[in-house]
């Protein structure tokens, strides 16, 4: 594109911004074409800051945990999931999971638990009811973030009961609200290469319209960095707006960059996405999802050095500690699996903003 071109279409889309605006499916793609990186950083904080966004930049103390990692679906960008036959393949009981979380407790005084796991074709659905109840009543004022919509569609296969009655059960058992996995991407042509065996991404969008239904928050993503589009990662940011507008149920976007490492994609030479990729996918995700209140920059994913950029690109959250972050490093993350709060308040304050600690629901609770 020559650079009067770009000019031409970033000053256009400025206009939209300050004036409040939404922005379109074109709009999306020629800012991911723009290679004006600057520019669509200062355009994706300036949608931010219209948009009653400040200098707070959040993070929550959480620990992450995996129950099972065996998977049935066989997702080709996987590098988490095992066959129940395979070395390396663990189910741990409700009360070593408790007795683990325990023990980290004391040591972090987390205030979230984040776990996701395998769609395990050998458990039931009680498996997961009692580990949600087991985990609720040891430690009731931890908030439980807890099972993909995919895992929720899974639950829904393994009980016979719709999406509405699986929520219903898990959130008398102690559930908190739904992380955002398993969306990937929507198209159904990127999924068919990519995750033949997962169910249609409509399931993802009918859990999570049912959860907010309930008055169960969740979160969205977007797995990015494969074999998808410009196209199809704005489309996929489309449907998730229009859920918004009809629901207001996700509390925050993450965008999530694919990790090739011990997957098939690195066997045919893929590459990690670049730094200037990340900020982009971050700058246009806030441009775009005008109705989301707020946009991570995932630092296990991306390093804490460019999460720090990226809240000059439209992120106001750098998610947490993170302790024990397995899913991201099966697939060759090397960013570390905990930080510790004063790194992340160094790290949020040298990037000239105010570090708040959360509680998954965006109440502060701490502010430096
Ligand atoms: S991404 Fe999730 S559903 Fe897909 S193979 Fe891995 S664990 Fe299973």
């Amino acid at each position: 594109m020559a650079l009067l071109d770009q000019l031409t279409t970033l000053d256009l889309i400025r206009e939209k911004v300050e004036a409040g605006e939404r922005l379109d499916f074109e709009d999306g793609v020629a800012l991911l074409e723009s290679d004006d990186l600057l520019a669509l950083g200062e355009l994706a904080d300036l949608a931010r800051r219209h948009r009653g966004g400040d200098d707070r930049v959040y993070f929550v103390q959480n620990l992450y945990l995996n129950q099972t990692n065996v998977c049935r679906v066989k997702c080709k960008f996987c590098a988490f999931a095992a066959t129940q036959k395979q070395p390396g393949a663990y189910t741990i009981s409700k009360e070593e999971l408790v007795v683990d979380a325990l023990r980290q407790r004391e040591r972090t005084g987390f205030t979230e638990i984040h776990m996701v796991n395998g769609e395990s074709p050998h458990v039931d659905f009680g498996f997961y009811v009692e580990t949600t109840r087991a985990l609720h009543e040891a430690m009731p004022d931890v908030h439980l973030k807890l099972y993909t919509a995919s895992e929720i569609h899974h639950m829904s296969k393994l009980s016979g009961l719709p999406h509405e009655g699986v929520l219903r059960e898990l959130r008398s058992a102690g559930l908190g609200s739904l992380p955002g996995g398993g969306a990937e991407i929507f198209a159904d042509r990127v999924r068919r290469l990519v995750a033949p065996g997962k169910e249609h991404p409509d399931e993802w969008f009918d859990v999570h319209r049912t959860a907010h239904g309930l008055g169960i928050p969740t979160h969205c993503t977007m797995l990015y960095g494969h074999v998808e589009t410009y196209e199809e990662r704005i489309d996929h940011l489309i449907r998730l707006r229009d859920l918004q507008d009809e629901t207001g149920g996700f509390l925050a976007f993450i965008p999530l960059a694919f990790h090739p490492e011990n997957t098939v994609f690195e066997r045919r030479g893929w590459r990690h996405t670049t730094g200037a990729d990340d900020l982009k996918v971050i700058a246009v995700s806030r441009l775009l999802l005008d109705n989301v209140p707020h946009v991570k920059a995932y630092w296990i994913m991306m390093g804490l050095p460019m999460a720090q950029v990226a809240l000059h690109f439209g992120a106001n959250d750098v998610q947490g500690t993170v302790v024990r972050e397995e899913i991201f490093q099966a697939a060759g993350a090397s960013a570390g699996t905990e930080q510790k709060i004063g790194e992340l308040v160094r790290v949020i304050r040298a990037a000239g903003r105010i570090p708040v600690q959360r509680d998954t629901l965006y109440n502060e609770v701490r502010r430096w």
